[in-house]
């Protein structure tokens, strides 16, 4: 067992719209503000810190701030058919056909934009500047869902 420290504040939120795969009420497009806490675990450094709290926030902004206010499209997704133009992406899921401006979207290299997956995105950008820390991810986008990565 070692140290761990907790970022976890309502101010770190990024509010975004997607649709997913499931035939029910969320494959229709929808919103959440999302709400990101992280956990770091690593000994203790010269400052006796595991991470500087600032830092760390400053970091998981930077992640998250470029996801806020976009339509978040699954570039992995087997489902969706992307045709690109030079100021509208078109998006065939299914029976539905999206058009949307490109300035809104914010393509993301994963297959769905779960929870689950947001997650597990955040935190390999988080890993890539925080190298050899424990990181737990918790993405909710709702006051009582919730989802992990860490690794
Ligand atoms: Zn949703």
């Amino acid at each position: 067992m070692g140290y761990k420290v907790v970022l976890d504040s309502t101010e770190i939120k990024f509010s975004a719209c997607h649709f997913l795969k499931e035939p029910n009420q969320c494959s229709r497009l929808h919103g959440h503000n999302y709400y990101v806490s992280v956990e770091i675990s690593d000994d203790l450094n010269e400052n006796y810190f595991v991470v500087d709290f600032i830092d760390l926030k400053e970091k998981l902004v930077s992640i998250i701030k470029p996801m806020d206010h976009y339509i978040l499209i699954p570039t992995q997704s087997s489902d969706l058919t992307i045709r690109e133009d030079e100021d509208s992406i078109e998006i065939i899921a299914s029976n539905k056909r999206y058009v949307f401006p490109r300035a809104d979207v914010l393509f993301l290299p994963l297959p769905a934009t779960t929870s689950e997956l947001l997650a597990k995105y955040i935190h390999g950008k988080l890993k890539e500047l925080l190298k050899n820390k424990e990181i737990t991810v918790k993405v909710g986008e709702s006051k009582s869902t919730m989802a992990i990565y860490e690794a």
